[in-house]
């Protein structure tokens, strides 16, 4: 039941990124399911994330994780699902709030990107990946 609960909060998020990515299936885009996820990587999702500011290599939208590949996705995945964890907490305001955590650190004169709390947690002190999992692996 708290699962199902945790993903109905995130779920609007989610939605999105699942029907973006059902739309590239035609289009070379694969999905799976891993680690109470689902994955999406190849195709109009790659195209997507080559497009991103920070060259991502994977993003979590919700339960939903997009890769460039699949090595992109088993680079990353511990990261993302940080990020899982933090959308099951903030559900359909941590989109929000990781643009007001951008800007407010960006008016500070910090990185935009690896200065984001919600990326520092990701990245934590112990994530083998580093700083590595916004490019291609
Ligand atoms: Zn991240």
């Amino acid at each position: 039941m708290r699962k199902f609960l945790l993903i109905l909060w995130a779920s609007p998020t989610s939605v999105v990124a699942l029907l973006i990515g059902l739309i590239g299936l035609p289009f070379g885009t694969h999905v799976h399911r891993k680690a109470g996820t689902l994955e999406f990587h190849g195709g109009l999702v790659e195209w997507l994330l080559s497009r991103t500011p920070v060259d991502a290599a994977a993003m979590t939208l919700g339960h939903v994780i997009w890769g460039r590949s699949q090595a992109a996705l088993d680079f990353c995945r511990e990261h993302e699902l940080v990020h899982v964890r933090q959308y099951e907490r903030w559900g359909p305001l941590f989109l929000p709030m990781y643009l007001i955590f951008s800007v407010t650190m960006w008016f500070r004169g910090k990185h935009p990107y690896y200065d984001n709390p919600f990326e520092r947690e990701a990245f934590g002190e112990n994530n083998p990946n580093d700083h590595a999992c916004h490019k291609e692996p």
